[in-house]
């Protein structure tokens, strides 16, 4: 068992404006624990009514300062969690800040850059890279994605789903069990077998995140999300195997509102926006409380799911994101007095060890089977199932003159064959029950025949139903032993079969809570669909499809599609990523080929090895001596110019491998901002509509025969980006939506003279 508080850590985010030095400093002189002092600026600090302090410290475990990068964080905050998981611990990582301080920048990474990558996809990376050189263990490694917004949780990797709004993607409810594990109802589980695979889900729910957010529910700063790996792992041929889970969570954002009625800024007591933050920090307070029985958990979804993070099974760690501008100092310093209370809470992570059912039986099988085979070895027999006619008769005889010698010290030896001692058991409880009729019946009848057996003297008799009651308590021993083993691997059975089941239609057959029956051995809080990863094709293609933008549109809408792009700042990202991507693919292709050539040289050089050797030994043999001590100068300088060529190939396959990674993580990024720019520009067209209808009178003219009713919800009401398959689920009204080629070209004509006006004005 682990026990360690959570750890906390502070990431100020780069500045815009260089002048605002003065609000911060970072004392690390201390060298055990460094502090964050926020200084109010004069100005501000006249503004507080009760509160005249100037400045405020705070203790982190460490403080990234702006310059820090991408990698310096992994290493130094996920890469430990990520080390542990690994060995067996469950972990969570939190981002905790106000909107735009740098959470989704940390935990998931830029869009625009490879090297801005967070620490999900590094994360990943550094799982699967220490998997794969760990040949000691098994792993296994499956994601899950959910998003929490309004108290509801969402699929954000449902295949069967093609997100356009929160509400088309599966729901997740949790269920609990009798002892008190959360079970998430309908979140999927997906196998990923390789970097790239689990890249692709990442990506797949980044993009329904993104579409399915409208600027009415604002989700990506009113929701959390979270991120799962699930890593099993055992040693081969082990029944035993190490569940653990990392969280890696990107929360709300975390800015309050101010209580109305005083003016200016206020460092205490505003209100969260967000009233499931509200509900984790009554949690934190509770648990950084001495003696509190009841955490408040069950408040709100996020802090149900969490449960295990705060105060819990699981080393948890906090990153603090901090955007120190002085219009943020409020929120900067909410944050970091939250981070404070955190630090106090303690969590004791333990290895999630279970035995495998369906493992354990096969193990005891073989030891069964070995066992066996050493008991043959033993006995010099082979045995077989049953014992033969002749065994059987040759054993009746034994007991026949056993029970007939009259030495008291006579033995009956059948050797250390149980089959063998049973029988005789058997055969004498049949012979005493024969005895016992017979003399029933010789009692009744008075004795007719004088002619049977000898009736035993009293004292043998007594002797005789000794030794068969011990015998007979013998038996009872061992059938007791023998059921309860067979019980025993009978509810190891249903259990091994009742996980199956469970793990694969929860949907179906949810354990309801209180439910005895419901699942004892899952961990808690695990997700209830398995999907494998025959999925991934299908993602692929999601992706792909939800990619493939202006197919359908018409031709005036394509048209103004293409001035949009123009127009758009992230076209130069793409651009830009285009470009690395395309010298990535020449770098690679390059790379290939003298991968290629690297490794027919090896083949080369080893047969050249082999030859020379040949010839060596030849020319021993042929001048008749052995062969030469000397070592051979020039095979020596081949092996040496072997060696070399194969680090040189081993440089270049890791090289390309890591290639293979940024090419893929720079195609699913452009991929997402050709989503992210088809969204906007659907935005961008309906408020273009709108205002041709509402600007122009002359749209009677056109070929509008009904008005274009467009109310703020509808407007605000997420574009279908990726199809037109839903278009008649659109109210006929909006028809400048539904991609008609005549009203479409009439929309760009408007755009276009909209546009020259403007250019006009602009040269006046
Ligand atoms: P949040 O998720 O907290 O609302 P974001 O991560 O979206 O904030 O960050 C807001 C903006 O600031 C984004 O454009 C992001 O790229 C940028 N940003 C945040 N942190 C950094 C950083 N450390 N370095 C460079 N840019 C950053
Ligand atoms: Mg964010």
């Amino acid at each position: 068992m682990v026990k360690q508080t959570i750890q906390i850590f502070a990431r100020v985010k780069p500045t815009v404006r260089k002048q605002q030095q003065g609000i911060y400093s970072i004392d690390e002189d201390e060298k055990l624990i460094p502090s964050l002092e926020i200084i109010l600026p004069r100005d501000l600090a006249d503004g507080f009514v009760n509160n005249k302090r100037e400045s405020y410290k705070f203790k982190f475990q460490r403080i990234f300062d702006q310059d820090a990068n991408q990698e310096t964080i992994f290493e130094n905050i996920a890469k430990p969690v990520a080390e542990s998981v690994l060995a067996g611990y469950n972990g969570t990582i939190f981002a905790y800040g106000q909107t735009g301080s740098g959470k989704t920048f940390t935990i998931t990474g830029g869009a625009e850059r490879y090297s801005d990558r967070g620490i999900i996809p590094r994360t990943l990376s550094y799982i699967f890279e220490q998997s794969q050189k760990d040949s000691s263990k098994i792993y296994t490694t499956h994601i899950s994605y959910l998003e929490i917004y309004n108290e509801c949780g969402y699929d954000l990797l449902d295949p069967r789903h093609e997100a356009s709004s929160l509400e088309d993607l599966p729901k997740v409810t949790i269920l609990e069990d009798p002892d008190q594990n959360i079970h998430l109802k309908n979140l999927s589980l997906h196998q990923a077998t390789t970097e790239e695979e689990a890249l692709n889900l990442l990506f797949l729910g980044d993009t329904n995140r993104m579409i399915a957010e409208t600027p009415m529910n604002q989700a990506s700063t009113r929701s959390h999300c979270i991120f799962t790996i699930h890593l099993s792992s055992k040693e081969p041929g082990s029944a035993t195997v190490r569940h653990a889970k990392l969280h890696l969570v990107d929360l709300a954002g975390s800015e309050r509102v101010a209580k109305t009625g005083v003016g200016g800024l206020l460092l205490t007591e505003a209100k969260y926006i967000n009233l499931s933050l509200h509900y984790l920090e009554q949690v934190i307070i509770a648990l950084s409380e001495k003696h509190r029985l009841h955490i408040p958990y069950r408040n709100s979804m996020m802090t149900s799911v969490l449960r295990d993070s705060l105060g819990g099974n699981c080393m948890t760690t906090m990153i603090a994101t901090l955007s120190l501008e002085k219009r943020n100092i409020d929120e900067s310093i909410s944050t970091c007095r939250f981070a404070q209370r955190v630090a106090l809470i303690k969590n004791e992570a333990v290895l999630n060890e279970e035995i495998d059912p369906r493992l354990m039986i096969i193990r005891l099988q073989k030891e069964i089977q070995e066992l066996k085979d050493e008991l043959a070895i033993v006995t010099g027999e082979q045995r077989t199932e049953a014992l033969t006619e002749a065994e059987l008769l040759q054993l009746e005889k034994l007991i026949t003159s056993f029970l007939e010698d009259q030495d008291p010290e006579s033995r009956l030896e059948v050797g250390a064959d149980m089959r063998k001692i049973h029988h005789c058991f058997h055969h004498l409880k049949k012979l005493l029950q024969d005895k016992k009729i017979h003399e029933k019946s010789t009692v009744s009848s008075e004795i007719k025949d004088q002619n049977c057996q000898e009736p035993l003297k009293e004292e043998e008799h007594k002797k005789l139903r000794d030794i068969l009651q011990q015998r007979d308590n013998e038996i009872n021993i061992l059938v007791n032993m023998l059921k309860k083993e067979k019980k025993k691997a009978q509810d190891a059975l249903h259990l091994s079969s009742m996980d199956r089941n469970e793990f694969r239609h929860s949907q179906s057959s949810p354990f309801p809570p209180g439910n005895p029956e419901g699942p004892r051995t899952l961990p808690s809080s695990a997700p209830t669909q398995v999907h494998d990863s025959s999925a991934v094709g299908y993602r692929s293609s999601l992706l792909h499809r939800k990619t493939e933008m202006r197919e359908e549109m018409s031709l005036g809408r394509q048209e103004a599609f293409e001035i949009f792009k123009r127009d758009h700042a992230d076209s130069v990202t793409i651009e830009d990523n285009k470009q690395i991507l395309k010298q990535r693919f020449s770098e690679a292709k390059a790379l290939g080929e003298n991968i290629n050539e690297a490794r027919s040289k090896i083949g080369r050089l080893k047969e050249e090895i082999t030859q020379r050797h040949l010839q060596q030994v030849a020319l021993g043999i042929s001048e008749n001596m052995a062969v030469p001590s000397v070592p051979d100068l020039q095979e020596e300088k081949l092996r040496s110019q072997l060696e070399e060529e194969k680090k040189r190939y081993k440089t270049m396959f890791t090289h390309l491998k890591a290639l293979k990674v940024e090419i893929e993580h720079l195609q699913l990024l452009m991929d997402k901002a050709k989503v992210k720019l088809q969204k906007e520009f659907e935005a961008w067209w309906a408020e273009e509509a709108t205002s041709l209808q509402v600007d122009t009178p002359a749209v009677q003219s056109l070929n509008l025969t009904k008005p274009f009713h467009q109310t703020p919800e509808s407007l605000h009401e997420r574009p279908q980006l990726l199809s037109n398959k839903s278009i008649p689920k659109r109210p006929t009204s909006s028809i400048p939506l539904t991609g008609d080629s005549q009203t479409d070209s009439d929309i760009l004509a408007f755009i276009k003279a909209r546009q020259n006006i403007l250019q006009k004005k602009c040269f006046q």
